[in-house]
């Protein structure tokens, strides 16, 4: 009697030490370092990481579950460098700034997360909300909701007017004179407050509007905002936070600033210029192109009255042009990180990107590596994620064609893992 409850102990206890095993039997797997793509691959994944890549169908030990992505090709899971996960634009968008409450957002980012991990994303960089961002990453990581890995921002940093500042347009008595609590901070005082602000708010990041932008209610879309001084504030406060810094810049003049002031990487890029190409390699600076909130800003600016009429002329000028810088960007050089700008257009077509990305120029391996290794390198997460590799989180996707000759197949993932569990099959 003593003897098998001994036993029982024991193998109640080996049972819990050794968690089950899966094995992911993959037809083709996507190796972002080599950028070859290898047949017939099991990926052993033990709780949320992966164990081991090794060649052949590896025999399922110890009742291991068996994932038979035979007919598919395994890669690793998408990443997204530039989202907004709190909205979507729509003819509504502006009057929803003063109707939506924190908790309306909150309940609709969580349907918008959900639209970008089944499309294959399972981790993407929030560059700018309102702060429920910072909430829904800590829900999603606590379990309660579904979604992406978020890295976030919380809110932007913007100057005074700048397209950040979250009372542009607003009738004079409404937008009083927003500080730093708010993202609008001027001189270089109020730009490293505003930096420790948001660390305090519990960012992973820091965006700044280096130049003005399409969507706001403000005349140009694509002057200088911040000065040189002010930007290399906020970086070496960013820095000093363990941060890094995003720039939102379409005009030249605030690129070159943004680049010299040491920010990782530059957010759309649409007016660059030789010279602006030549620093971003010399600085390592990456671009995040965001072709699809580009086309899709063209298309809605030629709907009538889709946007108010300081809007509509922006997204004309500037809309157009960034698949063609992308594609001189990339010619030349520049580091690209993979980036749509999500919820500028509709959440969960992220994928179109891929398409846009090979139409200027990028190989289909190339476009996979700069939404996965790529990205995972500007976020400092390399270690974590980006590749399929033992100790990296399991965060595996799969699609139904071979990408590399049907690059629309990234806009039809169809199989989702994150952390190990699976999402869609
Ligand atoms: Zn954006």
């Amino acid at each position: 009697m003593k003897r098998i409850s001994i036993t029982l102990i024991i193998s109640l206890v080996s049972f819990t030490l050794l968690a089950q095993k899966t094995y992911i039997y993959c037809g083709k797997l996507i190796d972002v370092n080599s950028e070859t793509v290898l047949n017939e691959i099991t990926i052993v994944v033990e709780e949320d990481k992966i164990i081991k890549v090794e060649p052949g169908y590896l025999p399922a030990l110890d009742n291991g579950i068996i994932i038979d992505l035979k007919n598919k090709v395994v890669m690793p899971g998408l990443i997204d460098m530039h989202v907004h996960l709190e909205g979507e634009m729509s003819r509504k968008s502006y009057i929803e700034r003063f109707t939506l409450d924190d908790a309306d957002v909150a309940f609709q980012s969580q349907v918008f997360a959900l639209r970008n991990l089944m499309a294959g994303f399972t981790t993407v960089r929030d560059l700018g909300g309102r702060g429920v961002n910072t909430s829904l990453r800590d829900a999603i990581n606590k379990g309660l909701v579904i979604g992406p890995r978020i890295f976030s921002a919380g809110k932007s940093l913007a100057v005074t007017g700048g397209h950040a500042d979250p009372t542009n347009g607003w009738r004079a008595d409404l937008m009083g004179d927003p500080g730093y609590s708010e993202g609008v901070v001027n001189g270089v005082d109020d730009c490293r407050k505003g930096v420790r602000q948001r660390y305090k708010n519990g960012a992973d990041v820091i965006k700044i509007t280096a130049t003005a932008g399409v969507l706001s209610m403000a005349r140009s879309s694509s002057n200088p905002q911040f000065t040189e001084e002010e930007i290399r504030a906020i970086v070496e406060t960013a820095n000093d936070f363990g941060m890094k810094v995003a720039a939102h810049a379409h005009g030249v003049e605030g690129m070159k600033r943004a680049i010299r002031a040491g920010v990782a990487s530059i957010e759309h890029g649409t007016l660059m210029d030789e010279e602006v190409i030549s620093l971003m390699k010399k600085k390592g600076t990456f671009l995040v192109p965001t072709i699809t909130a580009g086309k899709s800003v063209t298309d809605s600016a030629k709907i009538k009255d889709y946007y108010p009429e300081m809007v509509t002329p922006k997204a004309l000028e500037i809309g157009p042009k960034i698949q063609a810088s992308f594609g001189r960007a990339y010619a030349a050089g520049v580091k690209i990180a993979f980036g749509t700008d999500a919820g500028v257009y509709k959440h969960g077509l992220n994928g179109l990107e891929f398409q846009y990305m090979v139409e200027a120029g990028m190989p289909a391996i190339e476009t996979i590596m700069a939404a996965t290794i790529n990205a995972a390198e500007l976020l400092g997460e390399l270690e974590n994620i980006g590749s399929l590799e033992p100790g990296k989180l399991a965060d595996i996707i799969a699609v139904d064609q071979d990408p590399l000759e049907h690059i629309e197949t990234m806009q039809n993932v169809s199989f989702v893992m994150k952390g190990g569990v699976v999402y869609k099959k």
